[in-house]
């Protein structure tokens, strides 16, 4: 392809609009524009890259046993009834009507239109495993659409549903997936890790997010410094602290006037935080009350809260009356005292604390001298505090470092959530009728185009991993106007060409600096440059975009030598 036919608009100016660097630099390098909020057209260079994405998608799944399929993106409303999900998706599903007054909606997922496509055909253990795969738009009404590609209303996903016929088989499909997706982002060229994730609306099943490092990403994951462990900071475990041993003193009230916060209950009994224990009062969506406790210097985390609490969908805080009615005070709350039949969660840690302070469910009071073993015999007992840097790997002990990085996708065991609910049953061997097992598997196409960006550039512009850039190769006559350059950047250009590179030719009349900080914004990973050395002395010129090396060839080694640059990035 040349320059003179290709459509990439670039921008001198940051967009005011863009708040990350892929955002900023799609827009700029020509790959994106805006149609609407969430909504982008993905120019030539842009639909390049989304193209080799895909194709190495497609080569992995279909690897993996995968099978392509298009199912609808407008679905009928019955399905979604079928499932009870019309009900509880809520705003975020795109809803329309046809003429006849009929609802569908603009699918922001498959799992209702796979299960009822496959319950028609799928009866016998025989058809199984079977594992269906798309590569389409999805939509979503995100409340927040934002950072371009990452967060769109329309996007690209990569939807694959695995089917099994006992938990067995759906372990091996979704190992078989876990392995795909870390052959997809290794071949990008992404410095990624495999998150363990929380599903726990889904519960008890596996999940992992592929998330791609990114200081902007907004996702919070935890990473051992010393084996390869990683958890999303809601889901990671964590091991018990032992407080060192000490003789249990009697349990004391002391008076502590206005100290309602832990650094105050600390300072005023001249105690380190570490021998405070501190509370945080939650009520589920049927309204029940629920006590947390962690020590002073932790913080709960409301998602292991809530996956205690079977049947319950959130959680938000109490209201003080519901807090005064367990026979507990906002701002002095501990577990002795509290009304009988009140749901109380102790951290494990708190459990081995000895002569610690704690609230004494009356205003401007603590405990001193609690003994958790001792002062809380009926408290239910759990990991529910959040990760920090610093912690240990419930793994293997090495130290915890936190990390941001965008979630490109994720891999979900379903078992038979949807299966029961939409009776996709198969005959086992033994004649018995069975729900189908299940997973789903999707990657963000477009998102992990952004996270690319955002992971690769520098202050000039992106820096493509090989793998999924638009072009591998810019061959840029320094004056196109001059005819032996031109014809020597042709030659150049035809040999690449016939060596299967994915090269462009910048045959503009600009500049060269235009051009080479075009080169440099859109960000080829090989730029040749040919110029008047190339002419007087057959010196070709070689620049490697992410180091800033030059190589100099000759004309007629220059295609061969970009070949070998192009093997070792
Ligand atoms: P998030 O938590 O970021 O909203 P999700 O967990 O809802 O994402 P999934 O339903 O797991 O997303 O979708 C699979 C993949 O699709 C995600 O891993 C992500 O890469 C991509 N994706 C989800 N929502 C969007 C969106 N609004 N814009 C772009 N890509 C998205
Ligand atoms: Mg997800």
């Amino acid at each position: 392809m040349r320059t003179t036919n290709l459509y990439a608009p670039t921008l001198r100016e940051t967009p005011a609009e863009a708040e990350v660097r892929s955002h900023q630099l799609m827009l700029r390098a020509g790959l994106i524009r805006k149609a609407a909020g969430g909504l982008y057209t993905y120019l030539p260079l842009a639909w390049r890259t989304i193209k080799k994405i895909e194709q190495i998608i497609r080569e992995e799944m279909d690897e993996a046993g995968g099978q392509e399929v298009s199912m609808p993106i407008l679905q009928p409303a019955e399905i979604w009834q079928e499932s009870g999900r019309w009900a509880v998706y809520g705003d975020e599903m795109f809803r329309v009507r046809d003429r006849h007054g009929r609802q569908f909606c603009l699918g922001p997922t498959h799992e209702e239109m796979v299960t009822t496509l496959v319950r028609d055909e799928v009866r016998s253990y025989k058809q199984l495993p079977l594992m269906l795969y798309q590569i389409q738009n999805k939509y979503r009404d995100e409340i927040r659409p934002r950072f371009g590609l990452m967060r769109g209303r329309e996007f690209i996903m990569k939807d694959l549903y695995s089917f099994d016929k006992d938990e067995e088989g759906m372990n091996e499909s979704y190992r078989k997936m876990y392995d795909a997706y870390t052959r997809i982002y290794t071949r990008m060229g992404l410095d990624f890790r495999p998150v363990e994730a929380d599903n726990g609306a889904i519960g008890g099943g596996h999940s992992h997010e592929f998330t791609v490092l990114a200081d902007a990403g907004e996702s919070s994951i935890a990473c051992c410094t010393s084996c390869d462990y990683a958890a999303s900071d809601e889901k990671a475990e964590l091991n018990v602290i032992k407080a060192a041993e000490e003789e249990l003193l009697p349990l004391e009230k002391k008076a502590t006037p206005g100290a309602n916060t832990i650094e105050l209950v600390a300072g005023y009994l001249k105690l380190p935080i570490e021998k405070t224990i501190k509370a945080v009062a939650f009520q589920t969506d049927a309204d029940e009350l629920v006590l947390a406790f962690v020590r002073g210097d932790h913080e709960v985390n409301d998602v292991k809260v809530l996956n205690l609490l079977e049947g319950a969908i959130e959680l938000r805080m109490a209201d003080e009356e519901a807090i005064a009615e367990a026979g507990g005070c906002a701002g002095f709350m501990s577990p002795i005292g509290i009304k009988e039949g009140t749901r109380v969660i102790v951290d494990q840690t708190v459990m081995e604390m000895y002569n610690a302070c704690a609230g004494a469910n009356e205003k401007d009071v603590h405990y001193v001298n609690v003994n958790p073993k001792r002062d809380f015999p009926d408290a239910a007992v759990a990991d529910i505090r959040m990760v920090r840097a610093g912690d240990l790997c419930p793994r293997c002990g090495g130290i915890i470092k936190m990390t941001r990085g965008i979630e490109a996708g994720q891999v979900f065991t379903l078992g038979t959530k949807y299966s029961e609910a939409l009776r996709a049953v198969f005959l086992d061997e033994n004649g018995r009728e069975k729900p189908m097992q299940m997973g789903c598997y999707g990657i963000g196409v477009g998102r992990t185009m952004a996270a690319a960006v955002e992971q690769n550039n520098d202050e000039h512009g992106i820096i493509w991993p090989r793998a999924i850039a638009p072009f591998e190769v810019v061959v840029v006559p320094v004056n196109a106007k001059n005819p032996e350059q031109l014809e020597l950047a042709e030659a150049v250009y035809n040999e690449l060409k016939k060596a299967r590179v994915d090269v462009l030719l910048d045959d503009r009349k600009d500049r060269a600096g235009v051009k080479f900080k075009d080169a440099d914004l859109i960000g080829y990973p090989l730029r040749i440059t040919v110029g008047p050395k190339a002419v007087d002395e057959n010196a070709v010129e070689l620049k490697v975009r992410r180091t800033g090396e030059i190589l100099t060839a000759s004309r007629e080694e220059a295609a061969a030598k970009a070949v070998e640059l192009l093997g070792k990035l």
